[in-house]
Parts: structure tokens; sequence; C-alpha cells
């Protein structure tokens, strides 16, 4: 998982280098979109001969500071960016159709439990009409877990009934939202499960009320990596394994990409 910038041949370069020959492209809410960047991209993953098989959109104004913030801020919940973001949401879907990506993502947010709560009812609505932009380039559009329970974004992706909606699994989200065992949950939502991040991550602080849990490189938290690949194999997950890491130094995230593919290739074949 790496991120768009106005730099592609040089992303691709360096990602190359590290052995990756595919992965998901996030997108920063500040990016301009236009036909440049557009052009740029597609004529660097042509000649990098790189895949890209999901586009991830940020907003811009998220902090994944602690829990109330990500709840304040982030994906489809807030109300006053509601608008923006879905037009930003289609503009990326627009984009990956552009580079002939298969399928779209984001972290819609916080979730409501109450299902008659009027922010349910506007962000089912505004999943929909993604859903329905995003058929009309045949991609898929996943919602990234861990923000809510398994149960709460099953039972949310069911009402929404749209085809072309799945999942993207992120076992550690689980653990540093605190939102369940990430092997059970992976049972729950299995069957909808359309791409994985491989990321690492220990438990929320008990004594902190609203912390986040830390994100670790992959292998050094709380993650049961090889339940979590014996879980994929399970359900019956083919597609590719994503190690995503946030941490903003660049060298230590490079690096622990590139420890983070060793340890999976030995885990795989263990
Ligand atoms: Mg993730």
């Amino acid at each position: 998982m790496f991120w768009a910038g106005d730099r592609p041949a040089e992303t691709l370069d360096t990602l190359r280098e590290l052995g990756f020959r595919c992965g998901q492209i996030g997108i920063p809410g500040q990016l301009a979109l236009d036909s440049r960047m557009t052009q740029d991209w597609k004529k660097a993953l042509e000649q990098a001969n790189f895949t890209v098989y999901t586009v991830f959109a940020a907003f811009e104004g998220e902090s994944y500071a602690d829990i109330p913030t990500v709840q304040r801020t982030v994906g489809f919940i807030p109300r006053v960016t509601r608008e923006v973001r879905e037009r930003r949401m289609l503009e990326v879907s627009d984009f990956a159709a552009h580079l002939s990506v298969p399928a779209i993502a984001t972290h819609v947010g916080f979730i409501p439990e109450d299902t008659s709560h009027p922010d349910y009812f506007a962000v089912r609505e505004m999943v929909r009409r993604v859903c329905d932009h995003a058929v009309s380039h045949q991609q898929t559009f996943a919602l990234e877990t861990g923000q809510e329970r398994a149960s709460v974004l099953l039972d949310f992706l069911l009402d929404v009934n749209r085809r072309n909606l799945g999942i993207n699994f992120d076992p550690a989200n689980m653990i540093l939202y605190g939102t369940g065992d990430p092997i059970e949950s992976l049972v729950v939502v299995g069957q909808h499960v359309v791409s994985v991040h491989c990321k690492d991550g220990d438990w929320p602080p008990p004594e902190v009320p609203g912390a986040l849990g830390a994100e670790r490189p992959l292998g050094q938290g709380s993650v049961d990596l090889k339940a979590f690949l014996a879980g994929l194999k399970k359900i019956g997950y083919k597609g590719p394994l994503t190690i995503e890491r946030e941490t903003h130094d660049k060298d230590q995230r490079l690096r622990d990409l590139k420890e983070g593919r060793q340890l999976l290739e030995e885990l795989k074949e263990s």
C-alpha cells in the first residue's frame, strides 16, 4: 500500500527496488486528480509494468489522533463534509477507471449501531450512490474494516444491498480500535472480503479512554499472522496480500514493507 504524489515514476521505482510488482494506491485528500495527474500515473504504471488493483480514497480534514477524533473527522460520517467527500469519491472512481483499476475503497468512518439514526440512512444512501457510480466502471467498492464490530459492518453491507460492495479486511484495525478478535471477525464477514491489508498493531491502552492502539511493523504486534493467513485460506480468499505500514518516517516505512514481505513469504511456505 503506497500513496500517490506527483512523482509517480520515482514512487514506482522505489517499490520495484523492494521487489513489489503490484499494490494498492492511496490518494491523499489534497491531491489534485486532474488530467495531467491521471496521465502521469497511467504512463508511469505502464512503463514500470506495475499493477494497481485498488485505489484508496482519503479525505482532507481526516485525523486518526484518537477514537473520538476519528468519529468526528473520518469518512462519510461527518455531515459538513459529506457532499464534498461524495464528489471526491466519484472522482477517485473515475481516476481508477482511467488507470483500469478494478476496485476503489475507503474508510467510511464509524457506522452508527443505531440503524434508525439519520446519519445511518444518509451514509447508506451515499454508499449506494458510490456503488452505482463504481459499477458503471465495472469496479467493486470496498469498505475498510475496524471502526465498528464485524457484525455491524456485515449488517450495514447487507442493508446497502449492492452486488459490487465488498470489504477490505484489515486485521490490525480490529485490534487498534478494540472492535473484536480479527480472526473471528474474518469468519463473520468472510464471503464479502475482496481485498486485505496485512498490518499489525497492539490493543488500545485500557488506562487511556478513547485512545487507539499503536500500529506496529508486520509481525511485531498482536495480530496472529499465521492464523490470519489460515483464515484467508479458509474463506477462499485468492487476492493479493497488501502490506500496509502507516508510519510517517519514509525510510522506516520502506524497511518495514521489505521485512513484512519477507515475513509473509516465510509464513506462506511454512
Ligand atoms: Mg488498512
